[in-house]
């Protein structure tokens, strides 16, 4: 499914710079940011996968919690991700997070917008978007948050409400070595509400690139929850 609804700007900056090919860099049609040999080469999350953090299985029934979500206490209601975090999906979230390739926020955006064929998510009244927000120091070098890029173009596409309520309040250190234990400390008082936030009764649907352990995720699912958010669900475009 893509969307159809396309900001002004990007329709006018199609006319001057024709599109290109996010994976391969063939000339692409106008309104096409993915020729179809690139887009046939991802691979999506379509078949048996866990129902709360979308964790692929072989052989697995539709619905069934695998055993990292099984008895978890998560804050999280569940992770829908579209994409397995390999091959082309991997290299352009890696380009659009750490090369400042902001246009890529187009191919990625479509692909989290996938996500909505998830029927539990089609079936929410107006959920909020919620970025997963970076440190200011980190978002000054990498000149945006890929998070909010991704949400403001679901918002767009969707036409959902997108909010900040939430900050980074350390500049965590990279946690891909650390355990679950390790991480979750790491994470503790990361994320806090801003001072005029006001999350009562909603319900969020959290944004981020790519869930790996979903760890921050679900702590800020439990700062909102914290707060009185009704329901936390997250979106994400791969699964790591
Ligand atoms: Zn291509
Ligand atoms: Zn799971």
């Amino acid at each position: 499914m893509r969307s159809l609804l396309r900001p002004a700007f990007e329709t006018l900056v199609d006319l001057v710079y024709p599109p290109h090919c996010a994976g391969c860099g063939t000339a692409q049609p106008s309104g096409k940011w993915i020729c179809g040999k690139c887009e046939a080469a991802v691979r999506r999350l379509d078949g048996p996968k866990c129902a709360i953090c979308s964790r692929p299985f072989d052989g697995m029934l539709d619905t069934f919690a695998c055993p990292n979500c099984r008895g978890a206490e998560l804050h999280l209601d569940f992770a829908v991700a579209v994409m397995h975090s390999h091959g082309l999906v991997r290299d352009l979230i890696h380009r659009f997070k750490y090369g400042r390739e902001f246009h890529l926020r187009r191919v990625l955006g479509d692909w989290l917008v996938e996500s909505f064929e998830d029927s539990r998510l089609a079936a929410m009244e107006n959920p909020t978007l919620i970025p997963v927000p970076l440190h200011p120091a980190r978002q000054r070098e990498r000149r945006f948050n890929q998070s909010a890029a991704l949400a403001e173009w679901v918002a767009e596409s969707r036409g959902l409400r997108l909010e900040h309520p939430l900050r980074r309040r350390l500049h965590t250190v990279t946690q891909t070595h650390f355990d679950r234990r390790q991480r979750m400390r790491n994470l503790r008082d990361a994320f806090a509400l801003r001072h005029n936030a006001d999350v009562k009764d909603k319900s969020f649907l959290l944004v981020d690139d790519v869930l790996t352990t979903g760890s921050t995720l679900d702590e800020c699912a439990r700062v909102l929850l914290e707060g009185g958010a009704r329901s936390v669900r997250a979106i994400t475009v791969a699964r790591g």
